[in-house]
């Protein structure tokens, strides 16, 4: 199940986890892109927290609402809108329930994945955060519908998540900046599908 309290530790151990592999995720878009990722995701996670302070969630809906606000309102670069796409659209699947059970949270983790796809025009293998997602998302239904408890299949989710991300440096871009070189793109990790592998640790960390 997750709680209001374990939405919120998911997104603050993504922001801790954006502090501290802020290098790295910078790293990853010198390589193919624009190298402001670390900071964009950083501004966009502090966004969130402070949203949060000013205005603390009393539902799981409103927790992930706010953060997508803030993460659409805040981040310049393209990253932002697209994961506060995933949460906005997440929050509208998940609605006003008061307890999100294994299935609701995998529909909306469905739900918001949807959302990047459709705002970001992207397909699997274009080499973006989607990379990482959907198989992150397919693994995460099976290990439920194999009877796993839900702490245990997001912990698998987020695995496959790892080696989705580490599975882009076999891709040629082919949407965002890192899409004007070409197969010069190859042999790197996208950046997003980085960030989007911290989003599915936290989540997995909060629930476990
Ligand atoms: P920018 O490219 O604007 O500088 P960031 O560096 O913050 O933004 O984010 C780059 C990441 O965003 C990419 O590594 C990729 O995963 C993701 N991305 C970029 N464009 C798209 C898109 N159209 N659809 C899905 N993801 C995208
Ligand atoms: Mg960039
Ligand atoms: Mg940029």
């Amino acid at each position: 199940e997750l709680t209001v309290g374990a939405a919120t530790a998911w997104l603050r151990g993504w922001a801790a986890a954006i502090g501290e592999n802020e290098q790295h995720l910078t790293a990853l878009d010198a390589a193919i892109g624009d190298a402001d990722h670390g900071a964009n995701l950083r501004r966009g996670a502090a966004a969130v927290i402070e949203r949060w302070d000013a205005h603390p969630p009393t539902s799981v809906h409103e927790a992930l609402t706010l953060a997508g606000e803030a993460l659409v309102g805040t981040v310049g670069g393209a990253s932002g809108p697209l994961f506060g796409t995933l949460l906005l659209r997440a929050a509208a699947e998940i609605g006003d329930r008061t307890t999100v059970d294994a299935a609701t949270l995998a529909a909306a983790l469905r739900a918001g994945t949807a959302g990047v796809r459709e705002r970001g025009r992207v397909e699997l293998g274009d080499k973006t955060m989607l990379d990482a997602l959907v198989p992150a998302v397919d693994a995460l239904d099976a290990a439920l519908a194999g009877g796993q408890p839900l702490a245990e299949a997001m912990a698998a989710a987020a695995h496959a998540g790892r080696s989705a991300r580490d599975a882009t440096a076999r891709m040629v871009a082919r949407r965002g900046r890192a899409s004007q070189l070409g197969d010069r793109s190859l042999g790197a990790i996208d950046p997003g599908s980085a960030s989007a592998a911290l989003l599915l640790d936290a989540l997995a960390a909060a629930l476990g």
